[in-house]
Parts: C-alpha cells; sequence; structure tokens
C-alpha cells in the first residue's frame, strides 16, 4: 500500500465511521465534554470548539442503513436524508451526541428540527437561523446574537464559558485547515488526474468528526503524498458538480462521474467546510457573524438576487476552466432543484454545457449515470461548449 493509500484508507474509515466511535472515543478521552452535531449545510464549527465541544457533521445513513422506522416520520416525497437520520437516531448510533445544530435551509431540515425534539427531549437542539439580510448591522448582530445564544445554551449543558482567546484560538485553527482545503482544491483544478475528486471528497469528509487541528494534520498528509505520488495524465473533460451541498451521493456516484470521463474541477460536496470563502478575518463572534455575511458561498439556501443568480456559477466556471456542468441534486431536494432552472438560464446565455442527474443517498445503481455521463463529456469534447 502508498503512503497514499494508506492515508485514503484512514479516511475512508472516519467517513464509514456510522457509528460514530471517532466520537465515542474522544469523549473518553475528554470526560465531560459535549460532542454536537450539525447538519449539512453550515455550522460555526470554531464556535463550538472554542468552548470545549467537538462538532460532528451528520450526513445520513448514506448507503449503508436500510431505512425502515425513519420512513414512518415523514411523507414519502421528501429526500432521504431526515429519514435516514431519524432512522440512525432511533438506532442509537448518533448517541454519544449531545445535541444537534439544525441550520435554516430548508423545510426540511426544520422539520427534522422538530421531530428530534420531541423523540429526545433531554438533548439539546439548536435552530441555527441563518440570516437572509446581509447588512451588517442587519443581518450580523442578529447571526452574532444567535451565536452567542448557542454558546449560553451549551454553556448550562456543560460546555466551557466562551472565552476572547479560545475562540481566537479556535478561529486561527480552523482557518489553518481553510488553508488546507483551498490548496487541496487548487490541487484538484491544476491537476485533476493526481487528486480525483472522489479523494478529494474522502480527504475534506474524514474531518466531520475531527477538531480543525486533527484534520489539518491530516490533510496536509495527503496533500503531501498526492503531490509525490506517481499517475497518469488523463484526457478527461472538465466539469464543475452543482447542486449536491446537503444529502450526499454514495461516492461510488463521484467514481463513476470519474470514470465516465468527467474530471470534477469544482463542487459543492462537503461545501460545510467551505462555505465562508477565505480565511475568518478577527478572532471575534462579530468576525464570525462577518465573514458569514460578506463571504458566505453562493449556494441555494442563501438569498441571491434574480439579477445575479448564475453570476458565482459562471465566474466559478471560468476560474476552474470548466468546460461544463453536471447538476446532481438529491431527488426532491427542493432548494437544489428550484435553483436549478436559473441556473441553466445563466449558463445558456454564457454557452456552458450542462447535463443534469438526480441521486438518492443509497442509490445503488450507476450504470445510466454512467452512460449520460459518458455521452455528455464526449459530446463536450467533440462539439464543445452549446448545451
Ligand atoms: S437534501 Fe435538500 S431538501 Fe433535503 S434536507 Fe437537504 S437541503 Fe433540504
Amino acid at each position: 500500500m502508498t503512503p497514499f493509500d494508506a492515508l485514503m484508507a484512514r479516511a475512508r474509515e472516519a467517513v464509514d465511521d456510522r457509528h460514530l466511535d471517532r466520537v465515542r472515543a474522544w469523549k473518553q478521552e475528554h470526560p465531560g465534554a459535549l460532542a454536537i452535531g450539525h447538519m449539512p449545510i453550515y455550522s460555526p464549527r470554531p464556535l463550538l470548539e472554542a468552548i470545549g465541544c467537538l462538532p460532528v457533521a451528520v450526513f445520513g445513513g448514506g448507503d449503508q442503513i436500510d431505512v425502515i422506522r425513519g420512513d414512518a416520520y415523514f411523507q414519502s416525497y421528501i429526500c432521504h436524508i431526515p429519514r435516514s437520520t431519524i432512522e440512525l437516531a432511533l438506532h442509537g448510533d448518533l448517541a454519544p451526541l449531545d445535541g444537534m445544530v439544525f441550520p435554516a435551509i430548508c423545510d426540511v431540515i426544520r422539520n427534522l428540527g422538530g421531530m428530534w425534539k420531541m423523540l429526545f427531549p433531554e438533548k439539546w437542539s439548536g435552530y441555527l437561523d441563518l440570516p437572509q439580510n446581509f447588512d451588517h448591522q442587519l443581518g450580523g448582530a442578529f447571526y452574532a446574537s444567535e451565536l452567542r445564544r448557542f454558546a449560553r445554551e451549551l454553556e448550562a449543558r456543560g460546555a466551557k464559558p466562551l472565552e476572547p482567546n479560545a475562540l481566537a484560538r479556535a478561529i486561527a485553527e480552523e482557518n489553518a485547515r481553510r488553508a488546507a482545503i483551498f490548496e487541496l482544491d487548487a490541487l484538484r483544478r491544476d491537476e485533476p488526474w493526481r487528486l480525483r475528486a472522489s479523494e478529494a471528497y474522502l480527504a475534506v469528509r474524514a474531518g466531520s468528526a475531527m477538531t480543525a487541528v486533527e484534520h489539518t494534520e491530516l490533510l496536509r498528509s495527503i496533500l503531501a503524498a498526492a503531490r509525490a505520488r506517481t499517475v497518469r495524465k488523463l484526457d478527461n473533460v472538465r466539469v464543475v458538480v452543482v447542486g449536491a451541498f446537503c444529502e450526499q451521493p454514495p461516492i461510488d456516484l463521484i467514481v463513476t462521474l470519474e470514470r465516465a470521463g468527467c474530471d470534477i474541477v469544482a463542487d459543492d460536496l462537503q461545501l460545510g467546510m467551505r462555505m465562508i470563502e477565505g480565511p475568518i478575518e478577527g478572532e471575534t463572534i462579530e468576525a464570525l457573524a462577518r465573514a458569514y455575511i460578506d463571504r458566505g458561498a453562493a449556494t441555494a439556501s442563501r438569498y441571491i438576487g434574480d439579477l445575479v443568480k448564475g453570476r458565482a456559477l459562471i465566474e466559478r466556471v471560468r476560474a476552474h476552466r470548466a468546460e461544463g456542468v453536471v447538476f446532481a441534486a438529491a431527488s426532491f431536494c427542493d432548494p437544489a432543484l428550484l435553483d436549478q432552472p436559473m441556473l441553466e438560464t445563466a449558463l445558456q446565455r454564457e454557452g456552458i454545457a450542462f447535463t443534469t442527474l438526480k441521486y438518492s443517498e443509497n442509490t445503488g445503481q450507476f450504470q445510466t449515470i454512467r452512460e449520460q455521463a459518458g455521452a455528455f463529456s464526449d459530446s463536450v469534447k467533440l462539439w464543445g461548449g452549446a448545451a
């Protein structure tokens, strides 16, 4: 096994840890400390770390569990992640979590938060009302007050009081992680054959239940091993994947796109780790709020005026020298699917090719997707950008 393969195996093990064994081990090493889960897309992880909590990103059961009881809690025509999250919780897999953050990204997550409160009244539950007003005095002040409320509520549950030095340290550690992810993304953009999207995905998602320091160490090791490994350059089509920001596709779907001739040079998988574009400037709660207000990534759960809808995607395509876009959204994901027509219109105006597909976290058949993606990459190669 090469050093790179060994690191990938370590990342895969962390990603597949659905019983949260890592979290259980961390709690044993830190008696009395809280582990706080959070649903996608975004949660203020440095704040949680500053008060001594372990942030744990929860992405449902993926393709690892059969949903039986979870189906009874939701109607059939919604996405899969809330059912599998309830299923995991009812199985006791999420038992090490002392609380959960439910960010305001859609009605489904809000309803899941309500369900969680009813099922687990003894656990802390925080609804993170992310601002849609991007004025510092309004949305920024509101968000800062929400973050303070979280810190107060968690302190009442046993977290450490929020201290300026601890927050400054946590922000610095988060910035170091972001710098490593930025380098990872740059390597993938410049030499996608050296670090495949599926590998970058595992590297970033592996940090779901790690502190920023531990994750940064893993990312730095993966970067060094990827740069050192011998790989063959591929003649693939460069694409951006959009719409996969919440419920994650099975890793085999990402591999299928790669095998169909696509180099995924950018995507919105694991968006939570990249939600703030660039470092967080400052060391305070206000700095955290400002970073979200000023440099939160353009995504479906964030208000973007009609006139500029799609601009960020076009800029992303250009900056990554991409030749096409693959819209890949979870079935019934309202935020992604309602945004898609406006993004398609923006791409059509620019003559950028795109194709669309839907998945579920437990999709098991990839043949049709492989044929579709293969036809797309061939057509882009042959005829260029016409959608
Ligand atoms: S996949 Fe889409 S609809 Fe489902 S919870 Fe996530 S954002 Fe909401």
